[in-house]
């Protein structure tokens, strides 16, 4: 096993009410089990198996679409590499007990966006219109802050999408929200904030300089 589905900081009632337990088991025990599973079996016994999921990521050759014999290897690894590195960004920013940035990082933010109201406004906006499965990334682009949306599994490394260096991810995926949200994407972006752990999402801003 080359990658390993990642141990929760929390139990899966721990985010409760915003995040159900249920939601909470099923996306961790099988939707990311799942992408995991299906990454390591793909790049077994090829060059990426010794690579690391940022590089995997970086390929060109992962979101060039070749229509050839090797489309559905290079499709099953675009959607299994970016659901692997996604959900365990996404875990790792959220917490039942999430902690402040420091005042230098919140200046940061305010200067970029305006105000962290702005941000989450932009960041909010990101997400209630990616058109069905998507994520809403906070990255870091040439050392600023910056906001964007992907399809499906796809994320800011790859070849075609923004290129920054993601610090926090919010999976708008129906499986992220559906049992407790049921339609209402919205009133799950809003919840969402109150689980963000800036301390780990600034830590993540520190690495990526
Ligand atoms: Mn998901």
């Amino acid at each position: 096993m080359n990658f390993k589905l990642p141990e929760l900081n929390y139990a899966y009632d721990a985010l409760e009410p915003y995040i159900d337990a249920k939601t909470m088991e099923i996306h961790h025990s099988k939707h990311h089990a799942g992408y995991t599973n299906n990454l390591n079996n793909v790049i077994k016994d090829t060059d990426f198996e010794n690579q690391s999921i940022e590089s995997i990521l970086k390929s060109p050759n992962l979101t060039s679409n070749i229509i050839d014999e090797h489309s559905d290897f290079w499709h099953t690894l675009r959607n299994n590499a970016g659901g692997y590195y996604n959900h365990c960004l996404f875990w790792e920013t959220l917490s039942p007990n999430p902690e402040k940035g420091s005042n230098e990082f919140i200046k940061i933010i305010e200067s970029t966006f305006g105000s962290c109201d702005n941000m989450k406004e932009e960041f909010g906006k990101a997400a209630a219109t990616r058109f069905g499965s998507g994520w809403a990334w906070l990255c870091v682009k040439n050392g600023e802050l910056s906001i964007c949306s992907t399809p499906n599994q796809d994320n800011p490394l790859m070849t075609g999408q923004c290129g920054g260096t993601p610090i926090l991810g919010l999976d708008v995926w129906e499986h992220a929200y559906y049992l407790n949200y049921q339609n209402r994407r919205p009133e799950y972006i809003k919840a969402f904030w109150n689980l963000v752990d800036w301390k780990s999402v600034e830590a993540k801003y520190q690495a990526s300089l």
